[in-house]
């Protein structure tokens, strides 16, 4: 280990149990509920076993009437649940790692879909969400004494399970808009009792839910606060700073541990596009020299430098990390063992909370093994050897090349990459270079760097291959991993396919990556919905040329709330002076002007366009294999004895699934059906429990 980072793995005192290090997992969400317990267990463990010091749970309700279906949320309700989550505890401890709990109650934030109960709330202030697929339309009533008293026992109810579950450290929330957070904040808390008014009474509920946690369980587990900041410190105090200065006092020492962030999932779990490493350090920075407690802050930390800085500079005492985590759950081993060269660093792209937010278990673009630890059997950083000694011909470098390659290779295979560019990455190449998705690059660096210290690997830019090659070559496994290209084809207002636009000036974002500049005005249109149509127009934009953007659907980028980049994507548009309009199909361009209309009145608008940058659909690139496969009968004597289409020519998608593609692929070289997954089932040793 470099001397340098040794600070980072001292322990840490925090109440009645030590961390072993500083590397802390925080809660985040994965999207794995005690429906796919064993799966939720091994990606926890696998943490653990990668040398975090802390792993954590992602939210946890305390009781049916914080129920945030249908987002796939977790529960600790039963005894069937605290045999779940113990699976996790003893997971995370074979690895002497400890394990937290973030106990959750959501207030009037949740809907309670599922168990109608009406839902809990300070004042009868919801969450007002402006994106339908989190409206709802039920507001929350208003708790009374009762009511403040239940939540608390339920709390109580809770922690007794989880410490009987394993648990070492059980948590208070009071953020993101949940029940604790609305309490604290004068917005949300309109109350004229001793629960409202002052900070010092809307703090009141916190710290009650905190003694009593800490008087169930305090003796063995620690108690943390985990609280948002944000807004808080925006907000002025007559006698403090601020009212996060003036919370953070009145309950310094009274939580064991202070878990820090900010206030909402974009500005909390901030895309790299728009938010460097340690963002969060502006809000938090305070809370150390008010508190006595040790503090864990997050902020997208991968280099270890950073951290160090964290700690000697007095802003955190335990390094959070929830996407690093994700990303590389090896990331403090590598430290410890000199090797922070090999860390797979988080592109901070989002994908994760895109899988919370489509109710499925967490995907990692960089970590095609997130989620697969037991289902698959994927360990990230364990390989099964090779089984034969056939050797793997990959045409194509980008993101499923470059991964296929890199895990054939791990496993023992001698590989051969191939690619027709100069250099290899793929559609990264041209991407990563678009307005703030530098850190994309990552994607390519980290696969090439692992590639380029290996032997068995050969890596050949420049190097188009036809059929010919590939049936001289003298190579059993044939990969084809040639990617997508993106079309000119547009679509009806019922969404069905209405042919091409292929006339003079219309691109595509392949035309832009082969260097051609469009002639302005220029009408970005987009119904890919996801980054490129808005990274493309921000592009032209900064180049000085006069931009517009439309789309059908009813949002810029409308798929980027998944990613929490949404609102800064429309937010840098409109920098630009990109004119947006949604709802709008493109009808017709006749060079000079392009024709659109609603996708509902098909009411027309004219939009002065000398050219038109669709984004739109990817159709496979696949004429080499169709090609290929048109010589079957030359591949015995070729001694080709597979060939596979890999990633994008298989099926065009986000990078997330070409990652992903690329690593079954050589997961599966001469392992059979192995691509099968088991599928996990909740436990049930106890019978069904009664909800009250
Ligand atoms: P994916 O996301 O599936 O990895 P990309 O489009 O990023 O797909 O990468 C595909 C790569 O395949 C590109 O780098 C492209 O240059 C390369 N390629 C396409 N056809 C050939 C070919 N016949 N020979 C070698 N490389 C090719
Ligand atoms: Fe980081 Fe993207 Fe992986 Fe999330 S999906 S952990 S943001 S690389």
């Amino acid at each position: 280990m470099n001397t340098r980072y040794e600070i980072l793995f001292e322990p840490v005192q925090i109440g009645p149990v030590v961390a072993p290090n500083r590397f802390y997992q925080v809660p985040h969400a994965s999207g794995m509920t005690e429906a796919n317990p064993r799966v939720r267990a091994a990606f926890r463990g696998t943490k653990a076993e990668g040398g975090w010091g802390v792993v954590s749970t992602g939210a946890v309700s305390t009781h049916p009437s914080s129920d945030d279906s249908p987002l796939p949320f977790a529960r600790l309700w039963d005894e069937n649940d605290v045999r779940s989550h113990a699976l996790s505890c003893e997971a995370i401890h074979e690895h002497g790692a400890l394990a937290a709990i973030e106990l959750w109650h959501g207030g009037g934030a949740v809907m309670n879909r599922t168990s109608r109960i009406a839902p809990y709330s300070p004042s009868g202030i919801p969450w007002a969400a402006t994106h339908v697929g989190f409206m709802g339309n039920l507001r929350p009533r208003i708790m009374d004494k009762k009511d403040i008293r239940d939540v608390i026992d339920w709390q109580v109810a809770a922690a007794l399970r989880a410490k009987r579950a394993g648990f070492d450290i059980v948590y208070i929330y009071a953020g993101m808009g949940y029940l604790g957070y609305q309490f604290l904040l004068e917005e949300y808390n309109h109350r004229t009792d001793e629960y409202g008014g002052s900070v010092k009474n809307r703090v009141r509920f916190v710290n009650e839910l905190i003694e009593a946690t800490k008087d169930a369980v305090g003796d063995t587990c620690a108690v943390a606060l985990r609280i948002s900041l944000e807004e808080l410190r925006r907000k002025k105090s007559p006698h403090y700073e601020s009212e996060a200065h003036e919370v953070v006092s009145l309950m310094s020492d009274t939580p064991d541990l202070w878990d820090v962030k900010m206030d909402s999932s974009p500005t909390d779990c901030g895309a790299s596009r728009f938010r460097p490493e340690g963002a969060h350090e502006a809000v938090i920075d305070f809370v150390k020299q008010v508190t006595q407690k040790p503090v864990v802050g997050v902020g997208r930390f991968t280099s270890p430098d950073t951290m160090v800085s964290q700690i000697k500079r007095g802003v955190l005492d335990l390094i959070g990390g929830a996407r690093p985590s994700i990303a590389d759950p090896f990331l403090p081993n590598k430290i410890k063992e000199g090797r922070e060269d090999e860390i797979r660093e988080c592109i901070g792209c989002n994908i994760c909370i895109s899988s919370w937010h489509d109710g499925v278990p967490v995907r990692c673009t960089q970590n095609a093994t997130a989620g697969e630890e037991w289902r698959r059997n994927w360990h990230p950083e364990k390989f099964s050897k090779a089984d034969s000694e056939d050797k793997v011909l990959i045409i194509g470098g980008g993101p499923a090349g470059l991964e296929a390659g890199l895990i054939a290779a791990r496993r023992g295979y001698e590989v051969t990459i191939a690619d027709k560019n100069s250099e290899l990455g793929g559609r990264l190449l041209y991407e990563s270079k678009l307005p703030g998705l530098s850190n994309w690059a990552r994607v390519q660096d980290y696969r090439l760097y692992a590639l380029r210290q290996m032997a068995n690997v050969n890596l050949y830019p420049e190097s188009e291959l036809g059929v010919d090659d590939i049936l001289g070559l003298e190579h059993q496994r044939i990969a084809i991993a040639t990617g997508a290209n993106w079309t000119r084809a547009l679509y009806s207002s019922l969404e069905i396919p209405k042919g091409q636009m292929n006339q003079e000036n219309v691109y595509t974002p392949d035309d832009l990556a082969a260097g051609i500049v469009p002639e302005g005005p220029i009408l970005v249109y987009d119904f890919d919905n996801y980054y490129l149509g808005g990274v493309i127009a921000e592009a032209l934009a900064r180049e000085g040329k006069e931009v517009s953007y439309a789309t059908p659907a009813g949002h810029a980028s409308a798929w980027t709330i998944m990613t929490n980049e949404q609102p800064f994507i429309h937010q840098t548009l409109d920098k630009f002076n990109i004119e947006i309009t949604t709802q709008a199909l493109l009808n017709s361009f006749d060079g000079s002007r392009a024709v659109l209309s609603n996708i509902f009145t098909a009411k027309q608008v004219d939009q002065a366009a000398n050219s038109i940058v669709i984004v739109g659909l990817r159709l496979p690139n696949d004429g080499l294999y169709h090609e290929l496969m048109k010589h079957t009968d030359d591949f015995d004597s070729a001694g080709i004895k597979s060939i596979d289409r890999v990633g994008d020519v298989l099926a065009p998608g986000a990078l997330v699934h070409a990652v992903h593609s690329g690593h079954q692929y050589a997961r599966d070289l001469d392992q059979g059906n192995a691509s099968l997954y088991l599928r996990d089932i909740p436990i049930a040793e106890h019978p069904p429990s009664e909800i009250i």
